[in-house]
C-alpha cells in the first residue's frame, strides 16, 4: 500500500520516470549505526551514508536528545535582522573556531543548494560594496555539482544534469575543464595537466576581464561528478590565480567537510588552501536535520559589515539558523570530537581506500579513486583505451543491484559506483563493502560473458 501511495503521489528528486514507473521505490523504515532496514525487514550496510551525509551513523541518542530538548525549549525563532537564538549563535562561533584561518563569519541556510545561492549572492554583494559592481561573472568547472536551485544547477555542470526540458542561467556562468587526471588529454603528465588547467583559467580570465569576475567555485574533490581528486598542486594554483585577480574562491565542501576525508574541512587540511568562502551542509548535522553554513572571511565581513545607511544585505531564509537544526549540529560536532571520528575516518578510511584499490585488477574496473570515506569505482569497456561501456548496459546499476541483494547499498551514477559510508565503520565493515562490491562486479562480468578476473 505504501509503495502504491509513494508511486501515485510523491515526485522524487532526480526521478527517471521510465524506470520509476516500473519499479517504484525501495521503502526504508529504520536505521541504526551504519545499517538501514527496508520495509521487508532486509538489512543493509549503508555504503552511501544516506547521501554522503550520515557521518555519525543512524539513531545516535545524543543527537535525538539535542533535537527533542531544543524543540521542547524553543522550536523556532527567526533570526532576521537583529534577533537570534542560543544554538545558532553557539554554532556560528564553533564553526568559526573549526574553519581555517580568518573564516570566522557564518550565514546559515537549509541545504547545499541554498548555500551556493548564498555564497554567490554574498560575492556579488561584497564586490558591489567595494565599488566593483561589474564583477558578476562566476567560473566553475565541468563535472561539478552545486545543487539544484536555478542558480546551483547552473553553476554546476555534469553531463547528465543538463536536459533540454529545463532552463539554465548562462549569461554570467562559465565552466572550465574538470581536473580529472584519469581522463586528462593524452600525452600530458599530471603536472603538465595542472599547468594546462591553470593556463585555461588564466585564458578565461583574460577573455572576460579580471575586473568582471566575482568568484571561482570548486569542490575540493568533485563528488557526484565522479569523485574527482584533482592533480597535485591544482587547487593551490587556482587559489593563487584567484588571489592575484581579486576573484573570490568559494570552496563547496558540502561533501568533503565534517570528516568525510578525515578533516573538519578539506580545503586547508588536505589541500593547503584557505578559500574566501566555504560552504558546508550534509555532515554538519549528519543528515539528522537540514542545515547548511556559508562561512566567510574577516576581509569580506569588513566590507559588507561597514555601516552604510543605504546598504542592506537583502538575502536570507525563514529557517536561517533554525534552533533545532543548530542544536543537532552542535551535538553532532561534539560526538565527532568525543568519539574521535576524524581519527576513525583516517584510520579505517586509509584501509578502505587501499583495499578498494585492489579492485583495479578486475577487467571491468578502469580506476578506483577518491580519498578515505569518499570513494568511487569507474567501469570501462577497455582498460587501455579507457573506452566507456554503452549507457544502455547500465553497468553501475546492475552492479549496485547485486550489492543490494547481498546487503550493501552503493550509489550508481553514470559509469561509476560511489561509496561514502558512515565514518563509524570498522575495518571488518570496510572489508565487507570491498568484498561484496568485488563479488558483484565479478558476477555481473560473468553475466555479460566478459572475463570476471
Ligand atoms: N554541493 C555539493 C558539492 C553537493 O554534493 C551537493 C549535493 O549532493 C550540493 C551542493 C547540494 O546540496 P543539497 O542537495 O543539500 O541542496
Amino acid at each position: 500500500q505504501l509503495w502504491q501511495l509513494d508511486h501515485d503521489h510523491f515526485l522524487h528528486p532526480w526521478t527517471h520516470h521510465d524506470s520509476f514507473g516500473k519499479n517504484g521505490s525501495l521503502i526504508m523504515v529504520e536505521g541504526s549505526g551504519a545499517y538501514i532496514v527496508d520495509s521487508n525487514g532486509k538489512r543493509y550496510l549503508d555504503g552511501i551514508g544516506g547521501l554522503w551525509c550520515v557521518n555519525v551513523g543512524y539513531g545516535r541518542q545524543e543527537l535525538i536528545d539535542a533535537m527533542t530538548d531544543q524543540a521542547r525549549r524553543l522550536s523556532f525563532s527567526n533570526t532576521f535582522v537583529d534577533m537570534t537564538n542560543v544554538p545558532a549563535t553557539r554554532l556560528a562561533a564553533k564553526l568559526a573556531e573549526l574553519a581555517p584561518g580568518s573564516l570566522e563569519h557564518v550565514m546559515f541556510s537549509t541545504s547545499g543548494s541554498s548555500a551556493i545561492d548564498t555564497a554567490v549572492r554574498l560575492a556579488h554583494y561584497y564586490h558591489s560594496r567595494r565599488g566593483e559592481k561589474q564583477r558578476r561573472h562566476v567560473i566553475s568547472r565541468r563535472n561539478s555539482y552545486h545543487g539544484s536551485t536555478f542558480l546551483g544547477i547552473s553553476v554546476g555542470l555534469r553531463d547528465g544534469d543538463r536536459t533540454p526540458h529545463f532552463q539554465y542561467l548562462s549569461d554570467f556562468i562559465h565552466h572550465l575543464s574538470a581536473p580529472y587526471p584519469y581522463r586528462r588529454p593524452a600525452g600530458l603528465s599530471e603536472s603538465q595537466f595542472t599547468d594546462y588547467l591553470a593556463d585555461e583559467f588564466e585564458a578565461k580570465i583574460a577573455e572576460l576581464g579580471a575586473g568582471n569576475i566575482a568568484a571561482f567555485v570548486a569542490e575540493p574533490i568533485q563528488g557526484s561528478g565522479g569523485v574527482v581528486v584533482p592533480p597535485p598542486g591544482y587547487l593551490q594554483r587556482m587559489r593563487e590565480i584567484t588571489r592575484r585577480h581579486g576573484i573570490l574562491f568559494i570552496a563547496d565542501e558540502v561533501v568533503t567537510a565534517f570528516g568525510r576525508i578525515g578533516h573538519w574541512f578539506a580545503s586547508q587540511s588536505e589541500f593547503g588552501i584557505e578559500p574566501d568562502i566555504i560552504n558546508c551542509a550534509k555532515g554538519l548535522t549528519s543528515g539528522y536535520l537540514p542545515l547548511a553554513a556559508t562561512i566567510y572571511s574577516a576581509a569580506i565581513h569588513e566590507v559588507i559589515g561597514a555601516p552604510d545607511p543605504d546598504a542592506w544585505f537583502a538575502h536570507g531564509f525563514t529557517y536561517c539558523g533554525h534552533p533545532v537544526c543548530c542544536a543537532v549540529a552542535l551535538a553532532n560536532i561534539e560526538l565527532i570530537e568525543r568519539d574521535q571520528l576524524l581519527d576513525n575516518a583516517r584510520k579505517v578510511g586509509d584501509h578502505f581506500e587501499a583495499r578498494l584499490k585492489e579492485l583495479e585488477s578486475l577487467p571491468l574496473v578502469g580506476q578506483v579513486r577518491g580519498k578515505r570515506m569518499m570513494m568511487c569505482v569507474e567501469y570501462v569497456a577497455d582498460k587501455a583505451s579507457k573506452a566507456q561501456l554503452p549507457d544502455s548496459l547500465n553497468i553501475s546499476k546492475r552492479i549496485s543491484d547485486v550489492c543490494e541483494a547481498n546487503g550493501l547499498l552503493v550509489r550508481p551514477v553514470g559509469h561509476l559506483d560511489i561509496l561514502s559510508p558512515p565514518l563509524i565503520i570498522t575495518i571488518a565493515e570496510a572489508d565487507f563493502i570491498v568484498d561484496t562490491l568485488g563479488n558483484a562486479i565479478e558476477e555481473v562480468s560473468r553475466g555479460l560473458g566478459a572475463p570476471a578476473r
